[in-house]
């Protein structure tokens, strides 16, 4: 892993053309031929384990198969340039679920093969994922509380009352690599798994520029000034809806105080770092390997992240 190497969810553009323009346009292209739809079933999405690896359960959205969904379709874009669709079944009852769609697929949560399916595929489940799981929770307009329905390609809401406009979410966190000569700091929460230890994160508030939410979570978690603050790069994390905004940061103290918020944190050198990313270290564990904490973390140990040194 490095970081020229694609992060899983994150490839964005190489494989899905958005084609908004087209959005507009949405229920005639889902009756087109080539037109392919990948239900999802409470938050799971399709999935055809009839190949050595786990792949996206494309069908065609057949009229019978438009009848299972929630709502119109939601446009996804164009692959190849034929239109992909997703589209929410979640009223099936579990069993039927199962069936509806063959014994090659099956509804499976995303967690479990997100690692398994090809880095474009991911990006597409991605907004996929995010897009239904927002229609799923605002049927109901936030403004006056009437019932609200899909517009624009399923990328907006309008509340049939009041005509508000309600658009799909995406949460920012911040994600830091917090170094001080050497040394990056790592915390715990107390539901992870035992020995996990990861970068310190935290959801952005209103107001708040990316370098004020990367000082203010590390110090409340750790006590822990941060001085210079410098951007990575981003990965959507679609568990709900997240955009995790991977930084560097350069402490200014060196004495960890905890609060409430987390279990434990502490200084790992470079050594101990890597010897927990190979499995190897006695005491701790690193983060999954699709996650962005660890291809920081990775990319950190192979030097192609440079944070300067204590102001
Ligand atoms: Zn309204």
């Amino acid at each position: 892993m490095s970081l020229k190497d694609p992060l899983t969810f994150a490839t964005g553009g190489d494989a899905l053309d958005r084609a908004a323009h087209l959005r507009p346009k949405s229920a005639e292209m889902a009756r087109q031929g080539g037109a392919r739809l990948l239900p999802q079933w409470q938050d799971k999405p399709l999935i055809d384990i009839s190949g050595p690896e786990p792949a996206l359960g494309w069908i065609t959205p057949t009229p019978e198969v438009l009848g299972k969904c929630a709502e119109a379709p939601v446009f996804l874009g164009l692959v190849d340039g034929a239109p992909r669709f997703t589209a929410d079944v979640s009223a099936l009852s579990e069993e039927d679920a199962q069936a509806a769609f063959g014994p090659r697929t099956k509804f499976i949560d995303l967690r479990a093969i997100a690692g398994q399916i090809t880095k474009p595929e991911a990006n597409i489940v991605a907004a996929a994922k995010g897009v239904i799981g927002w229609h799923r929770i605002h049927p109901f307009c936030a403004r006056c509380g009437a019932a609200s329905a899909p517009e624009d390609g399923g990328w907006r809401r309008k509340c049939g009352d009041c005509g508000a406009l309600h658009f799909p979410r995406t949460d920012p966190v911040v994600i830091m690599l917090i170094v001080r000569d050497d040394k990056l700091l790592l915390g715990r929460q107390q539901v992870w798994p035992p020995g996990l230890y990861s970068l310190l994160a935290g959801f952005m508030e209103p107001g708040e520029t990316i370098e004020d939410a990367v000082r203010r979570e590390v110090f409340e978690e750790t006590a822990i000034r941060v001085g210079p603050v410098g951007f990575i790069t981003s990965q959507p994390w679609p568990f709900p809806a997240s955009l995790m905004l991977g930084c560097w940061g350069v402490a200014l103290d060196e004495e960890i105080t905890i609060d409430d918020e987390i279990e434990d944190a502490r200084w790992l050198s470079r050594a101990e770092t890597a010897m927990a990313l190979n499995g190897e270290h006695p005491q701790f564990a690193s983060p999954r390997q699709d996650s962005i904490a660890r291809w920081i973390m990775t990319a950190w140990i192979e030097g192609e992240i440079e944070v300067p040194a204590v102001p």
